[in-house]
């Protein structure tokens, strides 16, 4: 399994999950659960939705693969078309992967395929953030700033630089606008150090989803999009939580963040997690310097086996399908006030420090010591303990840490919004107790 603790190799007591309905997963045991961090940010549609299993079935039935490399498949050709639809700006290129991870190597390989065949091999420096999460495989690992993903992986890159992350924390004295100002300030100075000639790359998700749902300072994106076009760098939006819905818009660098930038990658939400896949989308224009006319560089050789499968590809056509039949954009549009309003109450627990949320993602932060400047070894454990009760209680939460994060399937109900902040409610209760009682 993923993250698998070696000292109980084998030994895994993670649920057994039995079949799942809605927003609800059932185990082995009959115990029926919210599926609190919706699978892992991507369960948008619900479990159980005959739609998805047809589509899957006849594509199955009609053409299950063909190689992306000798042959085209009309699903492919169908989801690229609707995808490119609902980019921002000229983004209107797409490429599909097997995950998130696979579709952010690509978006930085590709940029490492423009320099070079633009006659510029030195620039190549990728700048990234702090707390952000970009994916699992050696480069994408490289770009990610949560500490403890790198443990005893040689992942450490000369290529990768770090810089703040956005995350606002209003007890150092500064206002949101200063804040930002340090922000970008220290982009431009990270970007002049290296010089500018070698930064082929800005990486960042629109909200850093893994790092405890940290969203940026207003205006924050439009800034930083501002420098790198100044220095001419690519500006990847990581999309991969963000995409098909989950902020109440298709996508959300634009719509919700106020950036159009050069590549998106999206993966999760786009099959709401049926079957795997990932993609990006490029900008025509950026594509434009190195292809057609321009094309200096030959075979831009990237590509999976499974780019473009087609059971996969007809699974997100008909998850699209339903993300507009059932006006789920809206519905997340609506509630999203009041899932923000039921999560910001549990601030009147004493262990409640922050709470953030935007559009159907959320997180609670909870230290013992509310005065603490950071969580200590103890708070880190909170998170599991807090998982633990509500389990009991009938809700996933997914801790990280000192953080439970709330990302439920887009389709719940407000009446569900309510069922599952009051189990939060306990649970945060419950693990506090637990913890004062041991000591
Ligand atoms: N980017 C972001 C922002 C993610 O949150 C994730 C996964 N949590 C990835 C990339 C990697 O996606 P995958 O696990 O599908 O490879």
């Amino acid at each position: 399994m993923p993250a698998e603790e070696m000292a109980k190799l084998g030994q895994s007591q993670k649920p057994l999950l039995a079949y799942g309905d809605g927003i609800y997963v059932v185990d082995s045991e009959g115990r029926r659960l919210i599926d609190g961090p919706g699978g892992m940010w991507c369960t948008q549609i619900g479990y159980n939705r005959r739609e998805i299993a047809d589509a899957l079935a006849e594509q199955a039935l009609r053409l299950s693969y063909n190689s992306p490399w000798y042959t085209i498949n009309s699903p492919a050709s169908e989801l690229a078309e609707r995808v490119a639809k609902e980019t921002p700006g000229d983004l209107n290129r797409v490429f599909f992967t097997t995950g998130g991870s696979t579709a952010v190597d690509t978006a930085l390989r590709f940029s490492e395929y423009y320099n070079n065949v633009l006659g510029r091999p030195e620039k190549k420096q990728i700048i990234v953030r702090r707390e952000g999460y970009h994916g699992s495989t050696s480069l994408t690992a490289a770009c990610s700033g949560r500490a403890g993903n790198w443990p005893n992986f040689d992942i450490a890159s000369e290529r990768i630089t770090f810089i703040s992350s956005p995350r606002f924390r209003p007890a150092k004295g500064l206002s949101e606008a200063e804040f930002l100002d340090e922000l970008v300030q220290e982009f431009e100075q990270t970007i002049e150090r290296i010089g500018p000639e070698k930064v082929a790359v800005f990486l960042a998700e629109p909200l850093l989803a893994s790092g405890g749902v940290i969203i940026p300072p207003k205006g924050y994106h439009a800034r930083m999009k501002e420098v790198c076009e100044r220095h001419d760098i690519i500006y990847v939006s990581d999309e991969v939580v963000t995409g098909f819905g989950r902020c109440g818009e298709w996508f959300a660098s634009e719509a919700v963040f106020g950036v159009v930038p050069d590549i998106i990658t999206f993966a999760k939400g786009v099959t709401s997690g049926y079957v795997p896949l990932g993609g990006l989308a490029i900008s025509e224009q950026l594509l434009a310097r190195v292809s057609g006319a321009n094309a200096k560089g030959g075979f831009f050789t990237n590509g999976y086996t499974y780019s473009g499968h087609p059971v996969s590809c007809a699974a997100a056509i008909a998850n699209m399908d339903v993300i507009e039949k059932d006006g789920i954009l809206d519905h997340v549009r609506e509630l999203a006030p009041y899932f923000a309003e039921r999560l910001i109450e549990l601030k009147t627990l004493p262990c409640v420090v922050d709470v953030r949320a935007s559009g159907l993602v959320g997180c609670v932060e909870c230290m013992l010591d509310p005065d603490a400047d950071e969580p200590t070894a103890l708070d880190k454990r909170l998170g599991s303990l807090i998982d633990k009760h509500c389990f009991e209680l009938g809700l996933i939460v997914r801790p990280l840490g000192n953080m439970c994060v709330m990302s439920p399937p887009l389709v719940i109900t407000r009446e569900e919004v309510d069922t599952m902040v009051d189990i939060l409610r306990q649970g945060i209760v419950l693990a506090t107790e637990d913890m004062r009682t041991s000591g």
